[in-house]
C-alpha cells in the first residue's frame, strides 16, 4: 500500500519515540467535527486511539471487498484499492506530522502510538496475496491484450494502468512472491537495516554534545547565533557551542580562524568513525541481500525499476561526464580561493607560495570572497526580506504566472496546533478552493528541526467522480525569530527554503489525479525534487524581489545595486557547489550498486573525490559516515542534481524572457504538475521542452557555455519510459 513520505532538504524523519499497541475501544467521539490538522474526530489526544482503530476497521472492510474480485477483477477494484491507501494516509500522513509539529507531548506520543499500530495492520495487508492476486491478473491480462490484440480483460486507462502496476511493485518488493523462509529472511533483513539505520543517524552515547571556544575568535560569527550562546561556567573567555549540524555549518562559514574550524570539521566528520562504519557496512550489506532475495544484482538496481533514470550505470556515467565539463571552471574558482586564503593566511602556505585548500576552508573562502566580490552583508540582505513581505512576493507570483490567489483564512476551532500555525487556501480565478496550506514556520523546542512539505490530504476523485477532494498540505520551517520588535526576517537561505517547500506544496495542489496513490508528490523519487528547484528560479529573479523587498522598518524599495548583486551572487563558486553534489551522488549510488558489498568506504570515498572533483581529500577524515542521507536515499541522492538539471532547462525554455509568463506558467501547472505521479515524468518534461532534454541551459547558469563540449553528455534519462511502466500501448 503506501506510506507516507515528505520532502525536504536534509530530511531524516524522527524516529518512533514509543511503540504501544491498543486495546479496542468503542467509546463514542465527536467524529463529524474536523479536529486538529482537520482530522475528524481528532480533538484530545486520547482520540488518536478512535482514530486508529476506525480506520483500521473501515481498511479491513475495504479489503474484503478488494478480496471478492480475486477471481475477476475489474477496473473498479483499483478504486476500492485508492479508498484503502486514501483511509490509511489520511490517519498515518497526519500521525506523522502530529508526531513531528504537535507541542503537547501526550498528542505526540497518541500519535506514534497509533502510527505503529496502523503501520501494523499495513505490514498485515502487504503480506496478503489474496490482495495481490487480482492487481497481478488485471496487469497480465492487459499484457495478454497489447501482445494478441485480444480483449481477455477490463480496457485500463493510461493512469489505471500507471496505478496497478505501481501497487503489483509494491506488494512484489515486500516479497510477496517469496517463499515462507525467504520471506522471514526478508523480514529479518528489513529489521537489521532500520535497526542499524537508527544507530547510524544518531550520534554514539561518548560523542561530546558542546564545544568551548574562545568568545574573541568568534567575532564575525553573526550576532543572533552568538547571543544565544552562555559562557562556560569554567572559563568566562570561552563560549558554550551545541555540536549542531547547523552550529558547526555556521563556525565553518564565519570563523576566521583556520585551527577552530579544522577541529569543528573533524568533529563534524567524526562521530566515533568505527561504530559509524560498522553500522553503514552493515546497511549497505544487508539492502545488497534483500535486492538479491528480490532476483536483483544491486540495491541500486532493485530502487531503479521504477526510476525515472534510465539504469544506474547510466546514472553513473552522467555524474562523471558532468563533473569533467565543469572542471575546467572549478579549477579556477580553486584558483580564487587559494589566492585568498593566501592572502589571508600567508603562514600556511607550502613553500612559499602554495595553498593547500581544505574541507574547512571551502565554505569559509567562499563566504568571504562572494561578500567583497558582491559587497554583501548577511543582516544588512535580510532586512529587506521580512517574511510577511516573503509570503506576499509567493503570493504575487502565483496569482501573476499561475492565476491563482493566496489567501489568509481562519482556521476552524482546534485545527491548528499551535498559536504560530497559519492557514491559507489557494483558490482559483473563480474563487473555487483548490487547496490548503498550513504554514509552520518558527522554531519551537521538539518540533521538527529541518524545513519539510508534509502531506495531509491527498488529492483524488472519490469513487471516481466528478468531486474532488482538497489537497490539504503543511509546511514545515525554521526560521529565526527575528528582531527585537518581533520582525522575523528571512536569511538569504531561509528564503529559498520557502520557495523550495512551496514548490513542493504547490505540486501536491495543483495535482488533479483520479488516484490519490499517485497524487501530488507520489511521484518518482528522481522526479520528485524537479518542481521545487524550479521555484527556487523564481525566488532569486530580479523582477520578482522587487515588486515586494522593503526595508521592514523604514518600507524602502531594495537598493538597484544591492539587488543586482545578490542575484549575482547566487552564480558564485556554482561549479565548486556542483562538484561537491555530484561527488556525494555518486558515493551514494556506488556504495549501494556494488557486490560484493564495499570494503572500505573512506577508501572509496578518496577515490571518488580525486576523480570527480578538483580538491584532494583531507587525511583521516571518515567523510562517508556523516553522510546521513545513506539511509534516506538508498542509492538515490542523484534526485538533487538531476532537479537541478532539469529544472534549469524548463526555467530557460518557459521563463527565460519573462518570470511571469502566463503561458509557462499555465504549462507547468496543467502539463506537469496536474499530472502529480499518473503519467511518467520523461514525457511530460518532453512535452514541455518541446526537445531534447539535456544539461545545456544548466552548465549556461554556471557560466559555461562551449555548446559542442555541452552536447557530447547524454541525460540519463530514457526517451520514452513507456516500456518500463508497460505503458506502450496504453490509451
Ligand atoms: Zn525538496
Amino acid at each position: 500500500m503506501l506510506r507516507p513520505r515528505n520532502f525536504c532538504r536534509s530530511g531524516q524523519l524522527r524516529a518512533i519515540r514509543a511503540a504501544s499497541f491498543f486495546s479496542r475501544s468503542r467509546r463514542v467521539y465527536e467524529e463529524d467535527k474536523p479536529g486538529c490538522f482537520g482530522l475528524k474526530g481528532l480533538n484530545r489526544p486520547p482520540d488518536w486511539e478512535h482514530v486508529g482503530n476506525q480506520c483500521i476497521d473501515d481498511c479491513l472492510q475495504l479489503a474484503e471487498r478488494i478480496r471478492l474480485q480475486r477471481d475477476h477483477p475489474s477496473v473498479s477494484v483499483l478504486q476500492t484499492f485508492d479508498d484503502l491507501s486514501d483511509r490509511l494516509c489520511g490517519v498515518l500522513d497526519v500521525a506523522e506530522l502530529c508526531r513531528n509539529v504537535h507541542p503537547d507531548p501526550d498528542f505526540v506520543e497518541a500519535a506514534n502510538a497509533t502510527f505503529t499500530h496502523v503501520s501494523s495492520v499495513i505490514q498485515h495487508l502487504n503480506a496478503d496475496k489474496s490482495l495481490y492476486e487480482p492487481l497481478r491478473k488485471l496487469y497480465d491480462s492487459h499484457c495478454i491484450q497489447v501482445r494478441t490484440g485480444s480483449q481477455v480483460g477490463p480496457d485500463l486507462s493510461r493512469e489505471d494502468l500507471v496505478m496497478v502496476k505501481s501497487l503489483k511493485q509494491d506488494f512484489e518488493r515486500g516479497g510477496i512472491n517469496l517463499s515462507d523462509i525467504e520471506k522471514a529472511r526478508l523480514i529479518k533483513l528489513q529489521d537489521q537495516v532500520t535497526s542499524a539505520s537508527a544507530k547510524f543517524l544518531s550520534p554514539p552515547s561518548d560523542y561530546p554534545a558542546t564545544l568551548q571556544l574562545p568568545y574573541d575568535k568568534l567575532r564575525q560569527v553573526p550576532g543572533q547565533f552568538l547571543r544565544s550562546l552562555s559562557r562556560a561556567p569554567s572559563n568566562p573567555d570561552h563560549v558554550v557551542i551545541p555540536l549542531t549540524s547547523s552550529s558547526m555549518q555556521l563556525l565553518l562559514k564565519w570563523a576566521p580562524d583556520s585551527r577552530i574550524r579544522e577541529k569543528v570539521y573533524r568533529l563534524s566528520h567524526d562521530h566515533r568513525q568505527e561504530k559509524k562504519d560498522r553500522y553503514l557496512r552493515s546497511i549497505l550489506e544487508d539492502r545488497l541481500a534483500i535486492a538479491k532475495l528480490l532476483d536483483h544484482r544491486s540495491y541500486a538496481e532493485l530502487l531503479f525499476q521504477d526510476r525515472m533514470a534510465s539504469s544506474p550505470s547510466d546514472v553513473k556515467e552522467f555524474l562523471e561526464g558532468l563533473s569533467a565539463l565543469v572542471r575546467r571552471r572549478a579549477l579556477d574558482e580553486r584558483t580564487e580561493l587559494e589566492m585568498e586564503k593566501l592572502r589571508r593566511e600567508p603562514h600556511l602556505a607550502v613553500n612559499g607560495s602554495r595553498m593547500e585548500l581544505h574541507g574547512w576552508d571551502r565554505s569559509f573562502y567562499i563566504g568571504r570572497l562572494k561578500a567583497e566580490k558582491y559587497d554583501l552583508s548577511s543582516s544588512q540582505v535580510s532586512q529587506y526580506f521580512p517574511l510577511s513581505a516573503c509570503l506576499y512576493g509567493i503570493g504575487y507570483l502565483l496569482h501573476a504566472t499561475f492565476g491563482v490567489h493566496l489567501v489568509k483564512c481562519h482556521a476552524n476551532e482546534g485545527e491548528t496546533w499551535h498559536e504560530d500555525v497559519q492557514k491559507l487556501h489557494l483558490r482559483d480565478s473563480k474563487g473555487e478552493v483548490l487547496g490548503q496550506i498550513f504554514l509552520d514556520l518558527y522554531p519551537r523546542e521538539g518540533k521538527y528541526g529541518h524545513a519539510a512539505h508534509f502531506s495531509i490530504t491527498c488529492g483524488r476523485q472519490p469513487g471516481g467522480g466528478a468531486d474532488y477532494q482538497i489537497p490539504s498540505v503543511a509546511l514545515v520551517c525554521n526560521f529565526g525569530r527575528g528582531d527585537s520588535s518581533g520582525e522575523r526576517l528571512l536569511t538569504v537561505s531561509e528564503y529559498e527554503t520557502f520557495f523550495h517547500e512551496f514548490g513542493h506544496s504547490l505540486h501536491s495542489i495543483f495535482s488533479r489525479t483520479k488516484y490519490q496513490h499517485l497524487s501530488g508528490t507520489r511521484v518518482t523519487t528522481d522526479f520528485v525534487e524537479v518542481p521545487s528547484h524550479l521555484f527556487e528560479h523564481f525566488a532569486w529573479h530580479p523582477l520578482l524581489i522587487s515588486k515586494f523587498a522593503r526595508h521592514y522598518k523604514s518600507g524602502d524599495a531594495i537598493p538597484t545595486r544591492l539587488l543586482r548583486s545578490l542575484c549575482a551572487s547566487r552564480k558564485g563558486f556554482m561549479s565548486t557547489d556542483t562538484q561537491m553534489q555530484l561527488l556525494f551522488s555518486a558515493m551514494d549510488l556506488d556504495f549501494h550498486g556494488r557486490d560484493p558489498p564495499i570494503a572500505s568506504t573512506t577508501e572509496a570515498f578518496a577515490k571518488l573525490q580525486e576523480k570527480l572533483t578538483v580538491y584532494k581529500p583531507d587525511k583521516n577524515v571518515p567523510v562517508p559516515t556523516s553522510f546521513h542521507h545513506f539511509v534516506g536515499y538508498g542509492g538515490g541522492y542523484y534526485t538533487y542534481i538531476f532537479a537541478r538539471v532539469l529544472s534549469a532547462q524548463l526555467w530557460a525554455n518557459l521563463f527565460g524572457n519573462d518570470p511571469f509568463s502566463k503561458e509557462g506558467g499555465a504549462k507547468i501547472k496543467n502539463g506537469l504538475l496536474a499530472y502529480g505521479g499518473a503519467q511518467d515524468p520523461a514525457t511530460l518534461l518532453s512535452n514541455l521542452i518541446e526537445g531534447e532534454i539535456n544539461c545545456n541551459a544548466f552548465l549556461s547558469s554556471l557560466g559555461i557555455g562551449e555548446k559542442d563540449a555541452q552536447a557530447t553528455l547524454h541525460f540519463p534519462i530514457s526517451n520514452n519510459l513507456s516500456p518500463k511502466l508497460g505503458l506502450s500501448h496504453a490509451m
